[in-house]
């Protein structure tokens, strides 16, 4: 059986960094997806011997207004109801902001299966903010580095048993 993972987090987390190393060049289908395309961009993800469909929440790195925080939350809440599971991305090297505990309030009260990643993970400059995400009470955070490709071991024995 394969499965819908969405890509969750505030701006500048590296989602599409990971989205984009997932997806390689099978971007998807979803161009003939009206309204969908923009916002959330679909692909077909390869990890290992897994195939799923991955969503990006993308189209909000323009918006700079007051409206940004209501803007992310219903793009995050429909992408997580497109999705069986979800990836909530912080950054390790900013450590955790109270973007990011919204964030994990949305997921917690609407998502069943929640992977909390700490990215951008390579280096010690990241171990003060990879112990920082215990705090939003989601579980242990896998350490990775979509830049790199770091961590992807890992997040692959998680999604696993979850295919
Ligand atoms: P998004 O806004 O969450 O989609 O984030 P992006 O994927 O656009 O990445 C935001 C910035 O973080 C870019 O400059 C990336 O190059 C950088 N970035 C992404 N992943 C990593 C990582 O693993 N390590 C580091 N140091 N930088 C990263
Ligand atoms: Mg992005």
């Amino acid at each position: 059986m394969s499965f819908t993972l969405a890509i969750v987090g505030r701006p500048n987390v590296g989602k599409s960094t990971l989205f984009n190393r997932l997806v390689g060049k099978r971007l998807a289908l979803v161009d003939d997806q009206p309204g969908v395309t923009r916002d959330l961009r679909e692909g077909a993800a390869k990890l290992g011997d897994l195939r799923f469909t991955v969503i990006d929440t993308a189209g909000l790195e323009e918006v700079t207004d007051d409206s940004l925080q209501g803007r992310m939350r219903r793009l995050t809440e429909r992408a997580v109801d497109m999705a069986d599971i979800c990836l909530f991305m912080v950054d390790a090297r900013t450590g955790i902001t109270p973007t990011d505990e919204m964030f994990a309030d949305i997921l917690r009260k609407r998502s069943s299966h929640v992977i909390l990643a700490a990215n951008k993970a390579e280096g010690r400059a990241a171990d003060g903010g990879v112990l920082d995400a215990y705090s939003l009470g989601l579980g242990e955070p896998v350490r990775l580095s979509a830049e790199h490709g770091e961590g992807l071991d890992e997040l692959y024995h998680m999604l696993r048993p979850l295919s």
